[in-house]
Parts: structure tokens; C-alpha cells; sequence
């Protein structure tokens, strides 16, 4: 996987070039956050077959978990 996962409170640019980055908002769900991923990588025309985002080299693209999920787990 060559592109990497941002989660901001604002995002400006969903996409960075110069550090293959995908920024995606901080509040989505881990859902929300795989459609966006999706969305944004078959705009740079890569291909997303099935219900995962996948890197255009084909592996899967891990999505970071909501940050208040995170804290919600580390909770419980
Ligand atoms: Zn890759």
C-alpha cells in the first residue's frame, strides 16, 4: 500500500499528490471513512472492486479508526 491515510478536523484538499496522502474529516465513522477513501481513490482512477478501498498497487488500504471510537475503546 502506497498511499497513506490522514484524518483532519478540516479538510481542505482530500487529496495530496506530493505525499500520496488522502485526508479524509475526523468524525467519520470507519464506514464512512472506507466510502471516502473509495471515492477519492476511483476520482485518481483507481479501480474499487468490492466493499474495501484498495491502493492502486492492490492491497488493501488500512483506514485509521475514528480517533472518538478509539477512545470510547480504550474505555471499555
Ligand atoms: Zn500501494
Amino acid at each position: 500500500m502506497c498511499v497513506r491515510i490522514c484524518r483532519a478536523d478540516r479538510v481542505t484538499a482530500p487529496w495530496d499528490h506530493v505525499t500520496g496522502t488522502i485526508t479524509i474529516p475526523a468524525e467519520l465513522t470507519a464506514d464512512r471513512a472506507v466510502t471516502a477513501v473509495r471515492a477519492v481513490l476511483t476520482a485518481l482512477a483507481v479501480q474499487q472492486p468490492g466493499g474495501r478501498a484498495i491502493c492502486w498497487c492492490g492491497a488493501d488500504v488500512a483506514v485509521p479508526a475514528p480517533t472518538r471510537d478509539e477512545v470510547v475503546a480504550h474505555g471499555a
